[in-house]
């Protein structure tokens, strides 16, 4: 299982982490499948964080959520992520990341204090460490 992210959606990334910091930034990742589990992602969705606490949860706007799936669905693309920023780290599932996981696709950790970025899938809960491919690998 890997997730190809390329440089455009890295950096476009990266900006909407730092735009939203110190609050955590949620977003949706549109793709095809690569073959296998692999998927590759080409295009970004923002999505509002409207968790009660965004310094250190998120809560992605449903309606957001759902026309970002039908922008996919019109450019036939699939969601292959989710991605939300740990402004002060660390790029790793928090407990409730992992309690609230409800897609199964990869999801994406950018941790703006050490500048990793990691992919995990939360089946059950349970972090699985995912291959990232792309230019910041
Ligand atoms: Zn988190």
């Amino acid at each position: 299982m890997a997730l190809f992210l390329p440089s455009v959606l890295v950096t476009a990334l990266w900006a909407h982490a730092e735009r939203e910091a110190p609050r955590e930034c949620v977003g949706a990742l549109g793709g095809h499948p690569a073959g296998g589990e692999a998927a590759e992602a080409v295009a970004l969705y923002p999505l509002a964080n409207l968790s009660p606490d965004p310094e250190r949860t998120y809560l992605a706007d449903p309606g957001h959520l759902l026309r970002a799936l039908r922008a996919m669905e019109a450019g036939g693309l699939t969601l292959v992520g989710l991605y939300h920023s740990h402004p002060r780290g660390p790029a790793w599932p928090s407990p409730t990341d992992a309690r609230l996981a409800a897609y199964p696709v990869p999801y994406v950790i950018a941790d703006l204090r050490t500048r990793m970025l990691r992919a995990y899938r939360l089946p059950e809960g349970t972090p699985v460490p995912l291959r990232l491919e792309g230019p910041h690998a």
